[in-house]
């Protein structure tokens, strides 16, 4: 069979990509719309076409033995050329390469969602007898990922609140180092979340690296960036190994994909890309493909997004039917303060409003919302809200739930790219429903 009339031999070599021009270092929002793809390489197309294959030809026997070495680890460097769709794809390759540059890091993976991003993380770092020191509260899955499911494993874990102090910091480090050794382990990991869910406490990542750094050596630490990621916040500048994503949220940014994302140093990356092979949590082609259209627009949706809800909490703080907000564009704490000014560039969009009441006028002002739409989930283009105490966090015991302060007049919200004065109106009848 020969080529087709429409397949075209190309005129030239596809080239090579670049991240800077001249001395210039490009930035990420520019390089979103062609960093690692040559229209040349497929029928002149724009845009990357969707790789639907499950399997992908190799020109000689010769190379597939080759790339089966890089697959296998065999050989050291990682594939040379694409294999089979459950190691990876061109769309994921691309994405993968974008998604890096946002956070500064060598490598990332992508995944089929932000949980099975976690799972293949702490199944790749953690050994029988193991140890995970991590801050709380994590995402709910999380934090029952790693106290049920990694504990039929023989791994065990120590936990330290998000705003903990370097002492305090060490102190739980230190418990786990005799957690570990009591069991014959190591800690293998620090597990933080920054800003929590869905109490928006921020955890001093320069501290945790500090601690680390005098007591757990060989413990990488991994930060779940999914709430200020990656504009507003780039924990590897603080010190983290490793930057976890929801991708389903900000990266993805319209509510219609679930997906996941881990970012940094090649070294850690590896083993976990050859778990990711062996047990296919990889992302897909058409999700993947999704995610490079959602990163085109990142940089637009999260500064509208922000600036919308600097202008409607402004409004809500002065309402008489409002208790307060948990929002970091407005933090009563000084430490808390004090990490935000080290840490991030942004306060977000995803924050808590406390409602004079409980859930009596919290259900009332949901069930009033007219624009906002009752639902959980954040980070996308239209305004979320959601009522975590009989919702995300319903499983969570009424006294864990008194010391997160996830309370029953606290209303979650995720503001989206509307109009603000549409958002304001929407808030002000829902308010006065209450
Ligand atoms: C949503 C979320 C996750 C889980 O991601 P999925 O894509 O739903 O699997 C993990 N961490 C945080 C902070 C989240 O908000």
């Amino acid at each position: 069979m020969t080529d087709t009339p429409a397949s075209r031999t190309p005129a030239r070599k596809p080239k090579a990509s670049f991240t800077t021009l001249g001395n210039r270092q490009l930035s990420p929002a520019t390089l979103m719309m062609g960093h690692g793809y040559d229209p040349v390489l497929s029928e002149g197309s724009l845009k990357p076409p969707i790789f639907l294959t499950s399997t992908f030809a190799f020109a000689s026997a010769a190379e597939g033995k080759r790339f089966f070495e890089g697959i296998t680890g065999k050989r050291p460097g990682g594939a040379e050329g694409l294999v089979y769709s459950r190691f990876n794809g061109p769309n994921q390759q691309i994405l993968e390469g974008r998604l890096a540059l946002w956070d500064g890091a060598e490598e990332s993976l992508v995944f089929s969602s932000g949980m099975s991003a976690i799972a293949t993380l702490l199944l790749a770092v953690c050994s029988k007898g193991d140890v995970i020191v991590h801050s709380g509260p994590l995402y709910a899955a999380t934090e029952g990922f790693i106290a049920k499911t990694m504990a039929r494993f023989g791994i065990g874990y120590v936990d330290f609140p998000a705003g903990a102090t370097q002492p305090e910091i060490e102190a739980a480090l230190a418990k786990g180092n005799e957690l570990a050794a009591s069991q014959g382990g190591k800690v293998a990991l620090v597990y933080l979340e920054s800003p929590a869910n869905p109490t928006n406490a921020l955890v001093d990542v320069e501290a945790v690296t500090a601690a680390r750094d005098g007591l757990a050596q060989d413990a990488p630490i991994a930060i779940d960036n999914t709430f200020l990621g990656p504009l507003w916040q780039q924990p590897i500048r603080q010190g983290a190994d490793i930057v976890v994503y929801s991708l389903t949220k900000y990266a993805g940014g319209h509510s219609d994909l679930v997906a996941g994302g881990l970012s940094g140093a090649k070294k850690f990356m590896d083993p976990i890309r050859m778990l990711r092979n062996t047990m296919g949590t990889i992302c897909d082609p058409n999700t993947a493909w999704m995610l490079l259209r959602s990163l085109e627009t990142i940089e637009l949706r999260m500064t509208r997004a922000g600036e919308n809800a600097a202008k409607v909490c402004a409004w809500l703080k002065a309402h008489p039917k409002v208790e307060g907000l948990g929002y970091l564009g407005d933090i009563a704490d000084a430490r808390q303060q004090d990490i935000f000014d080290r840490h991030c560039t942004g306060a977000g969009s995803t924050f808590s409003l406390f409602i004079k009441g409980g859930e009596a006028e919290s259900f009332a002002f949901l069930d009033a919302l007219k624009i906002a739409k009752l639902a959980v989930s954040l980070g996308g283009t239209e305004t979320l809200a959601s009522h975590p105490a009989s919702m995300t966090h319903l499983s969570v015991p009424d006294a864990r739930k008194a010391a997160l302060g996830i309370t029953d007049n606290l209303v979650r919200i995720s503001i989206g790219i509307e109009n603000a004065d549409d958002l304001i109106a929407d808030f002000e009848q829902a308010l006065s429903a209450v």
